[in-house]
């Protein structure tokens, strides 16, 4: 382009223009020799990328691109290494779990006595009487679940509340039921379960609602520094395993506000797009906001309802009984088809995405209902409705997805870091679940997600289990749900920009996106997919930014 040719140009388009001339012409930052996997179909391989003003203004060559360069542009040779877009977590709780890596217990450990230990120690820096919390707790991953026995021997002064890393289930000592009000005759509430023991005494296992019951009484009041903390820490995090976009799945005003902080210090590593909690809806609607309000950094998305429960702890809402779990138990509703379609209609005639959290079969049948109802009513040419985790399906369902085009959000690494609770769930179940086959051969634009602190925020992790259907044990659950690399790296990365509408801007490496990728240590089309896993992110650029380094 010559300088004539730009100035014949502004004169007939205005001056604002010639920023993204002046981009094409001087890059910023040249990325060269590097073994690129763009995830543009035009173009799938390149050797280097140009880089202005955060976004990728050239790919191609070396030749090609290094052509570009001044003496200005600061010029970084890949040596070669692999490199793929930022992938994007399309369904995580990022600032929540942020804000409970500052303040609470990791119980991500693999006996109870370590467990035990940790909540020891907490309990003794800790004033009488005020709460000790645990997080990431996994009860398939000690020898037997946690129970209220194990917490009173632990900490005899506090009461005491581990969550489960899924998110929908407690374990809680004594003194935290009192404190509640809960007794072995209390009942059930709708949506929730106290577990009682053959003898009838409470376990101290409470699912969902009835953990709501407990966790509410409680006085954890994070301030808005907590917030921006949270998010500035579990951006750090993410983008350490090139995650370098994240969907807020049950985002309210305090994350929102939380990312937005860490935004403006110059502390949040990721983008994020903010589902926001059907229960702090109406405060975003007065205040005239709905889907794809914000920036390139933090934006709003759909409303989050809740169907049903969860799959790591059993509570997804199945038309077949769990197996092993006894009285035809087949997991909680959390909502009503009225209030699914109430909040929905509302949302929805109001600008916003749908997005609501479906496991099981019925779940997903029920909210299929009411996306139908709700499209049939109000039509929207593109309305991208989604299903979050979308676990469980039938034939039937995957064509009534199809003929409504709905994104499903599922898992990406259950197979691999959850296979111990798959044994509830069948064998011939698992070949229905997460069915990456079965969407991609449909037609859908099933995303990656994480769901963390549910499971691990690893791109590398997803890749494996996605590729290999097997666990961390080595047992296979639906190897008819293989999916291909390249099949799995477009799920994690353009199919995450479809869900949220940002398709044009992110997910590829390509010019006009965001200029935001991860360099490997070893090619994942060379490696064995049982060993992905072993790949190390090594850097990770965000808008051109490099926000991790090994
Ligand atoms: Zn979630």
């Amino acid at each position: 382009m010559r300088p004539v040719s730009r100035r014949n140009f502004m004169q007939g388009m205005g001056s604002v223009l010639v920023l993204p001339l002046l981009r094409t012409e001087e890059p910023e930052t040249v990325l060269y020799n590097g073994n690129i996997w763009t995830v543009d179909e035009n173009q799938p391989r390149a050797q280097a990328v140009a880089v202005s003003g955060g976004r990728f203004v050239a790919v191609g060559s070396n030749e090609e691109v290094l052509r570009l360069a001044t003496a200005r542009t600061r010029k970084i040779d890949l040596a070669f290494k692999s490199v793929l877009p930022g992938f994007n977590d399309a369904h995580a709780h990022p600032v929540q779990s942020g804000v409970e890596h500052l303040r609470k217990v990791a119980c991500d450990k693999d006996s109870i006595e370590k467990i035990q230990a940790a909540l020891h120690e907490r309990a003794a820096q800790t004033p009488p009487g005020q709460w000790v919390l645990g997080f990431l707790y996994d009860d398939g991953k000690t020898p037997r679940p946690l129970n209220r026995h194990d917490l009173d021997a632990a900490v005899q002064d506090h009461p005491v509340a581990v969550q489960h890393r899924g998110g929908h289930t407690a374990f809680v000592n004594s003194l935290a039921l009192r404190l509640a009000h809960v007794n072995d005759e209390t009942p059930d509430p709708p949506g929730g379960r106290f577990e009682h023991d053959a003898a009838g005494h409470l376990t101290g296992f409470l699912g969902d609602a009835a953990a709501h019951v407990v966790l509410e009484v409680i006085p954890e009041k994070y301030t808005r520094e907590d917030f921006r903390q949270g998010a500035s820490l579990i951006s750090k995090l993410f983008v350490s395993k090139g995650v370098t976009s994240a969907c807020d799945a049950d985002a309210t005003p305090e994350a929102v506000q939380g990312y937005q902080d860490a935004r403006d210090g110059g502390e949040l590593g990721m983008r994020v797009y903010c589902h926001v909690s059907a229960r702090s809806l109406d405060h975003f609607m007065a205040a005239g906001i709905h889907t794809s309000f914000g920036d390139e950094w933090v934006r709003i998305g759909g409303v989050k309802q809740y169907a049903d429960g969860s799959i790591s702890e059993r509570t997804a809402w199945l038309s077949q009984p769990y197996v092993g779990i006894g009285n035809n138990y087949v997991g909680l509703q959390l909502a009503s088809r009225d209030e699914l379609y109430e909040t929905g209609r509302k949302a929805y005639a109001a600008g916003w995405q749908l997005a609501t959290h479906a496991n099981g079969d019925l779940a997903i049948d029920r909210i299929l209902g009411v996306y139908e109802q709700i499209q049939k009513e109000l039509p929207k040419r593109d309305p991208r409705f989604r299903i979050e985790h979308c676990t469980l399906l039938t034939d039937t369902l995957i064509q009534r997805m199809r003929a409504l085009q709905v994104i499903p959000a599922p898992f990406s690494c259950y197979v691999y870091f959850h296979g111990d609770v798959m044994h509830f769930y069948g064998k011939e179940r698992t070949e229905h679940m997460f069915p990456m086959r079965s969407f991609l051969d449909a037609g859908l634009r099933p995303t990656d997600s994480s769901d963390y602190t549910a499971s691990p925020s690893h791109p590398m992790m997803w890749l494996q289990s996605q590729l290999t259907r097997t666990d961390m044990q080595g047992n296979v659950w639906g190897a008819n749900q293989r999916i291909t690399l390249t099949e799995a790296i477009r799920c994690g990365t353009v199919n995450g920009a479809y869900a949220a509408f940002e398709e044009d801007r992110k997910g590829a490496i390509q010019p006009g996106h965001f200029a935001d990728l991860v360099v490997l240590s070893l090619d994942p089309f060379k490696a064995d997919p049982s060993e992905l896993l072993k790949i190390q992110v090594e850097r990770t650029m965000v808008g051109g930014i490099w926000k991790y380094q090994s």
